[in-house]
């Protein structure tokens, strides 16, 4: 679905992974730690760099966006353009672009469809930089679109995604170190069927009250449950709980990984996810009610929701072949795999 184009335009194919977090959730926009893994599940963006114009159809949404660059607006139609349009702003200078967006990551159910769109976007229309500067221009680009003040474990997961390994990531450090997915485990990612509604506003909410922990407590990375006495009000005092005990999870697991301990990774899992349902009240009763049946599969180690929450997926770990039909429990689901980052490749049209 692209116009007619100049064959001395230079002919693009931008390619961005999507990404399962394994452990860690809502720890990223409070300096803590993950553990996500980049996955087979991505964004291509194929086009024509030239011209005046960014013109991309999403063969997802049947929807086409043009728009005259530079570009002045990002609250534009339809709506999913907008991320496209705070990309090209924030880059300031891009050629134009004729091209078509396909992706196989399933749309707002926490896999990150978001920021896959937003690097692919970036690469297609020739972004010229760090992966460092370019996952921090996708963070600009996810608030400048739809206000969602998020961290960063998207978009390095997905600059930064290596085969065959999961990521530790470090966001005070900024750290970024690639730990080895053990043979002895697969990941399965189910869709809930629950779409995530709520996420926008509760995300803010919960991201405030963290910041409201740490105003009284310091860096809750570095803090221990002990610490949180000082703080009186007993909902910041649960958020910030989740936050340092995920913290520790993460190292856990990652020392499970190395030692490919499935059976204490899938432990952390299961608890990662009584932390998100109690202490951060992100998880739905849905979801509960799906990762409770996942449990109880034989050679299934853990189960926890995945992403934000209020729905969306949920992330399992399990011997290989303990499901062999992913999408047999609510029609949507996948074997997913480590992954390599996000890339473009340029061929002469
Ligand atoms: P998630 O990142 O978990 O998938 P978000 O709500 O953050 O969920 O992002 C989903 C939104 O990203 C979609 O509603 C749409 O606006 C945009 N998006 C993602 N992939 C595409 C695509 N292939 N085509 C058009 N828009 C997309
Ligand atoms: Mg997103």
């Amino acid at each position: 679905m692209t116009a007619a184009v100049n064959p001395a335009m230079t002919r693009v194919v931008a390619r961005a992974p999507g990404r399962v977090n394994l452990i860690g959730d809502h720890t990223d926009y409070a300096g803590g730690l993950a553990l996500p893994m980049a996955i087979d599940l991505g964004t291509t963006i194929i086009g024509h760099r030239g011209g005046d114009q960014l013109r991309l159809h999403s063969e997802q949404f049947r929807t086409t966006m043009i728009e005259a660059l530079p570009i002045m607006d990002t609250q534009i139609e339809p709506t999913w353009a907008r991320y496209v349009a705070a990309v090209a702003t924030e880059m300031r200078v891009s050629p134009g672009f004729d091209g078509t967006i396909t992706s196989t990551v399933p749309l707002g159910a926490g896999l990150s469809s978001s920021a896959s769109l937003e690097i692919a976007v970036a690469l297609a229309i020739g972004f010229d930089g760090t992966p460092m500067e370019l996952a921090l221009l996708a963070q600009r680009s996810e608030f400048a679109a739809v206000g969602v003040p998020c961290g960063l474990l998207d978009q390095f997961s997905c600059v930064f995604g290596c085969d065959g390994h999961a990521l530790l990531i470090d966001f005070n450090a900024s750290s970024i170190e690639p730990v080895p997915m053990p043979e002895n485990l697969e990941i399965i990612v189910v869709h809930s069927g629950i779409e995530r509604t709520l996420a926008g506003s509760a995300y803010a909410e919960r991201r405030a009250a963290c910041e409201m922990a740490s105003s009284i407590v310091g860096d809750l990375a570095s803090c221990s449950v002990d610490d949180l006495s000082a703080v009186s009000d007993r909902v910041i005092r649960r958020r910030a709980r989740h936050v340092i005990t995920e913290c520790q999870r993460v190292l856990d697991a990652t020392s499970a990984l190395r030692g490919e301990d499935a059976i204490a990774f899938g432990a952390l899992m299961n608890e990662s996810h009584r932390s998100l349902r109690d202490d951060f009240e992100v998880s739905t009763h849905e979801v509960d009610e799906l990762v409770g049946h996942l449990r109880l599969i034989p050679g299934v180690h853990g189960a926890r929701m995945t992403g934000a929450g209020f729905g969306g997926c949920v992330v399992v770990a399990c011997e290989p072949g303990a499901i062999v039909d992913p999408t047999s429990f609510t029609g949507r689901g996948w074997k997913v795999r480590a992954s390599g980052p996000a890339r473009v490749e340029l061929l002469e049209a």
